[in-house]
């Protein structure tokens, strides 16, 4: 682990280092309070910083309360160093931020068991970090297809738009639904369905280029939002996928082979401000009228042809 050594003191900077080599850590120096700071608001900071009390430029409590202000993440374990030993200066180290607090001259067992404490919260707080990334994930993904669920992809679609409305372009928006898809699960039951279900996410990928993003927005219905598409653009997409689709039969276990199709319903976003919502609302009614058609086809609406259009 690194960590970094603040003193203005050639000689204690020497001990400093000579120890915590020792003991296994990998060392960064600096020669004063301001040398410390630069070092310490990088993205790549040591998680631990030992720094002196009085040093030019910055004082170690300075530095602290610089560290603390940034509210950064992962967390820098603060050990000030002095000289100073009355129960004032000790409150005053520890209201700047400082985790931990050691007098000069100091021990060398207490120093190496103190580190090992900071250590261990260190440890500690990023494997909460991960812990909570890793909900963060699970939270925003479907489990059966490991795709964006269906609040994930709302505020996908959400940025794409902002987005591409910054640059005066329009977002293409694809909802699409397996045909018929209860008939698979009563057919061939419901594992067979979840097969489908992921296969189908699969397909879906493998036909989209690289910035079009999918998700499960319910059932055996799919979101596809395409930034950057006109109309004409969108329905050439969602052709394809469509396309995909039924080109060959999904293999569910035990060798059956289950054909499957989807209908689609496409829109793009104008340019104006109204809420994401309304168009899925738009590229629904576009599938109603796709399934309606007999299904296994691509059904595009304008908002201004649409029952939103007014909204
Ligand atoms: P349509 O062509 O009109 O869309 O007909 P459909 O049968 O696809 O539509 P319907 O809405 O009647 O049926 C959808 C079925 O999808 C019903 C539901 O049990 C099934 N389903 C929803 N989620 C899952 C899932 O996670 N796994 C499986 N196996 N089935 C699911
Ligand atoms: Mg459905
Ligand atoms: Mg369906």
């Amino acid at each position: 682990m690194k960590v970094l050594i603040a003193d203005d003191s050639a000689t204690s900077r020497a001990m400093l280092r000579k120890s915590l080599a020792r003991w296994g850590y990998e060392v960064v120096m600096a020669e004063d309070g301001a040398e410390a700071w630069d070092i310490l608001e990088k993205p790549d900071a040591p998680p631990m910083a030992i720094l002196d009390w009085v040093m030019p430029h910055l004082t170690g409590p300075d530095v602290c309360k610089k560290v603390r202000e940034t509210r950064r993440e992962p967390y820098t374990y603060i050990l000030l160093l002095t000289s100073k030993n009355s129960k004032d200066e000790t409150i005053e180290g520890l209201e700047a931020g400082a985790d931990d607090y050691i007098v000069k001259p100091f021990d060398q067992q207490e120093l190496s068991v103190r580190l090992r404490a900071g250590k261990r919260i260190i440890d500690l707080q990023l494997s909460l970090m991960e812990a909570r990334e890793e909900l963060r994930e699970k939270a925003n993904k479907d489990l059966l297809t490991m795709l964006p669920n269906r609040a994930a992809i709302m505020a996908i679609l959400e940025q794409e738009i902002a987005r591409s409305h910054r640059d005066q372009r329009t977002v293409g928006i694809a909802l699409l639904d397996i045909d018929h898809f209860k008939k698979v699960n009563d057919t061939y039951g419901h594992f067979a369905g979840d097969a489908v279900l992921r296969e189908t996410a699969a397909r879906l990928k493998s036909s989209m280029r690289a910035y079009d993003q999918v998700g499960r927005y319910g059932g055996e219905e799919f979101l596809v939002v395409l930034p950057n598409c006109d109309m004409e653009q969108a329905r050439t997409q969602a052709d394809r996928m469509r396309q995909k689709l039924q080109d060959s039969k999904i293999l569910a276990d035990a060798g059956i082979e289950i054909p499957v199709t989807a209908s689609f319903g496409v829109t793009i976003s104008d340019l104006s401000d109204r809420s994401p919502a309304v168009f899925i609302r738009v590229a629904d009614e576009a599938l109603y009228k796709a399934k309606a058609g007999g299904r296994n086809c691509v059904v595009c609406l304008d908002i201004g042809d649409s029952e939103m259009k007014s909204t």
